[in-house]
C-alpha cells in the first residue's frame, strides 16, 4: 500500500490530512491522486464512503493558486446537501493553504452568494441549478476555471441535470481537466464523459468490496400493517448508536417518524417536502449525534456522509440492488462494521434473494442476539465431561492467600477476563452470567465474578476454562452489540 507521502502532495495539505487523522489513503484515493496531480482526466467510479471527496479534492487544492484572484476550479454537485458537504470537507484539507472555498446551491438567498463570490472565490462548489443562475445573471465566470470535477453524475443525470451540466462544461475551457465521479456509469454518463474529457483514466472501485463485505446484513419478513411496531421492537433490541431508516415516499418517512415519536424514540425525518432550513437542521443534528435515528428518503440522504451509522434499517425494501448497496454504504464506513436490516412482506420476499443474487452478498433472516450467539461460529463445543472439575470455593482475591503457607499459586485463582463492553452498551450482570453460560458451556461454579462498568465489564473465572470462555465468546453479539474478550493484564 502507498503512503499518503508518496502521493506527491503538498506539506501543507499533508499537514492537513496528519492533523484529520487519516493515516493510509483509501484505494480510490491512492489511484486517482497521481494521476490527478499529473494533470490527467479521471472517471472514478466509487460511491460515497471511499474517499472519494478526498481523492478528487487534495489535487484540485494543490492545484488552485492562491496568488491568482480567480474561479480557478469547480465542484459540480446533484444536491444542496452533498454541495454543502463536499464544501465542508475541502475547507478542513485546505486549513493551511490561502484558498477560498464558495458554496453556491439553491434554496438559499443569492445575493449572499453573489456577494461572497465578488469577494473572491478560487474554489467554487456548486448545485447544478444555481451555478447556471448564476453563470446568468454573470456573477460567475468559469474561463479560468481549468479543474473541473462532477461529483455524483449518474445522481445529476437522475435527477434530470445533464444537459445543463454539458452547459457548464462547454463555459469552461477547452484545455482544462476534468474529473468525474459515479457510483454507476449509466451510457448518458458514458456519453458525457466520451464528449466532454480527454483521454479519461478510469479507477473503478466496487463497492462491493469496500462496503457491503464489513456490513452484517439481516432481513425480517413482516405483514405491512405490522411493519412499524416491528421496527419499534427491533430498535429496542438492536439499541443502535445512531440508525438511518429508508422509507421510499415522502409521506411514509414522515407517518413513520410521526409513529415512532409518539413511542417516545429519538427520531428526526430528512425527506423532500422539509425546507430547505429545516433539512440542514436535521443533518447537523444527525451529524452531532443529537439525534439517534433519522427516517429518510433516498433522495433526501443522497450522499450524505454521515459517520458512525452503526444501523441501516430498509423500512421498505430497495427499489433496486444499486439503491441497496448506496443506502448500506452509509454504514460500515472506512473500517468500521455495521449492519444493515431489511424489512419485506410476505409478498416481497423475493426480492431478498434478486439482492443477494446482484450483489453477490448472504442475507440472513435477523435474529435477536441471543439467537446470533448461539448461531455465532465457534469452535466445537467440549464436552462437559472432559472439563475440569469445577472449584466450589469462593475465589481468594489474588495474593491474598500468598504466605499463608507458602504454597504456590492456589489451582484455584480465578482468571480475570475484559470485556469490551458495559452499561453504555446496554449489557448487565445476567446478560454476561448468560453468555458465560450458555456461549461458552459454563457452570455457575466457573463463573466467580461478573463486574459492569460503564465502558467495559470484568468477569472472573476459573483458570481452566479461561481461555475456553475467551475462544468461544470472542467476537460473538452480544445484544446486538460484537464482544471482545481476552484475558485482562493486571
Ligand atoms: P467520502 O467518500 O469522500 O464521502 O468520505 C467518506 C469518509 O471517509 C469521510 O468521513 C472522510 O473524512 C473519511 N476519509 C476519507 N479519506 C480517508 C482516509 N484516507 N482515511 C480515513 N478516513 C478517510
Amino acid at each position: 500500500m502507498t503512503a499518503f507521502k508518496e502521493l506527491g502532495l503538498s506539506p501543507q495539505i499533508q499537514q492537513a490530512i496528519d492533523e484529520l487523522g487519516f493515516e493510509d489513503p483509501t484505494p480510490i484515493q491512492e489511484e486517482a491522486i497521481p494521476e490527478l496531480l499529473g494533470g490527467h482526466d479521471v472517471i472514478g467510479q466509487a460511491q460515497t464512503g471511499t474517499g472519494k471527496t478526498a481523492a478528487f479534492g487534495l489535487p484540485l487544492l494543490q492545484y488552485v493558486d492562491p496568488s491568482v484572484d480567480e474561479v480557478q476550479a469547480v465542484v459540480l454537485t446533484p444536491t444542496r446537501e452533498l454541495c454543502i458537504q463536499v464544501t465542508q470537507a475541502l475547507r478542513a484539507y485546505a486549513e493551511h493553504l490561502d484558498v477560498e472555498i464558495v458554496a453556491v446551491f439553491g434554496g438559499a438567498p443569492i445575493k449572499s452568494q453573489q456577494s461572497q463570490l465578488r469577494s473572491g472565490a478560487h474554489v467554487v462548489v456548486a448545485t447544478v441549478g444555481r451555478m447556471m443562475d448564476l453563470m446568468g445573471r454573470r456573477s460567475l465566470v468559469l474561463t479560468a476555471a481549468r479543474y473541473v470535477v462532477l461529483d455524483e453524475a449518474d445522481e445529476m443525470l437522475d435527477l434530470g441535470f445533464i444537459e445543463d451540466v454539458e452547459k457548464i462544461l462547454r463555459m469552461c475551457p477547452s484545455g482544462r481537466q476534468t474529473a468525474l465521479f459515479s457510483a454507476t456509469m449509466p451510457p448518458p454518463i458514458q456519453r458525457l464523459a466520451e464528449s466532454y474529457m480527454y483521454d479519461p483514466t478510469t479507477i473503478r472501485i466496487t463497492p462491493k468490496k469496500l462496503t457491503v463485505d464489513a456490513i452484517a446484513q439481516a432481513f425480517v419478513e413482516v405483514p405491512a400493517k405490522e411493519k412499524s411496531a416491528r421496527l419499534v421492537e427491533l430498535l429496542r433490541t438492536e439499541e443502535p448508536e445512531q440508525a438511518i431508516i429508508f422509507c421510499r415516499t415522502k409521506i411514509g418517512a414522515s407517518r413513520l417518524e410521526k409513529t415512532l415519536k409518539d413511542k417516545g424514540l429519538d427520531v428526526k425525518a430528512l425527506h423532500g417536502d422539509m425546507s430547505q432550513g429545516s433539512r440542514d437542521g436535521v443533518m447537523i443534528a444527525f451529524k452531532d449525534h443529537r439525534v439517534r435515528l433519522l427516517v429518510a428518503t433516498d433522495i433526501a440522504a443522497r450522499g450524505l456522509d454521515i459517520e458512525h451509522v452503526t444501523h441501516v434499517i430498509n423500512f421498505d425494501v430497495p427499489a433496486s440492488s444499486e439503491v441497496y448497496v448506496h443506502r448500506i454504504g452509509r454504514t460500515g464506513r472506512v473500517g468500521r462494521t455495521g449492519r444493515a436490516i431489511t424489512f419485506v412482506t410476505p409478498a416481497q420476499r423475493d426480492e431478498i434473494g434478486r439482492i443477494e443474487r446482484d450483489v453477490k452478498t448472504t442475507i440472513g433472516e435477523w435474529e435477536t442476539p441471543e439467537e446470533r450467539l448461539e448461531h455465532a461460529p465457534r469452535p466445537r463445543r467440549r464436552e462437559r465431561s472432559e472439563a475440569k472439575p469445577a472449584v466450589v470455593e469462593p475465589v481468594k482475591e489474588a495474593g491474598s492467600d500468598k504466605g499463608a503457607g507458602g504454597e504456590s499459586p492456589e489451582p484455584g485463582a480465578a482468571v480475570k477476563l475484559f470485556v469490551n463492553r458495559g452499561e453504555r452498551s446496554g449489557l448487565t450482570e445476567e446478560d454476561l452470567r448468560w453468555a458465560l453460560r450458555e456461549g461458552a458451556v459454563l457452570s455457575d461454579e466457573e463463573i466467580h465474578d461478573v463486574s459492569v462498568l460503564h465502558r467495559f465489564s470484568f468477569v472472573r473465572v476459573s483458570p481452566e476454562v479461561a481461555e475456553r470462555t475467551v475462544e468461544f465468546l470472542d467476537g460473538t453479539k452480544l445484544k446486538g452489540k460484537e464482544i471482545r474478550l481476552e484475558i485482562a493484564r493486571n
